[in-house]
């Protein structure tokens, strides 16, 4: 999967407390930086549990992709 910092992910779940599942990507590496764009809290996860978690990336040119 196609991941770089600006990107927004469109997660599966929404966040628990907002209700927002749009996570703007500040880093990526091993782990992924992302914080919520509902509530702007910022976290660590793990790219691997992280990908499984994606529903679409919104890259920068507000182009979706969609996992196959
Ligand atoms: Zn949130």
């Amino acid at each position: 999967m196609d991941i770089s910092v600006g990107d927004v992910l469109i997660m599966k779940k929404q966040h628990p407390g907002c209700g927002s599942n749009r996570m703007n990507v500040l880093r990526v590496g091993a782990d992924f930086k992302l914080s919520c764009a509902g509530c702007g809290r910022t976290f660590m996860i793990g790219r691997s549990k992280c990908e499984k978690s994606i529903k679409a990336v919104e890259h920068g040119e507000n182009k979706t992709a969609f996992p196959t």
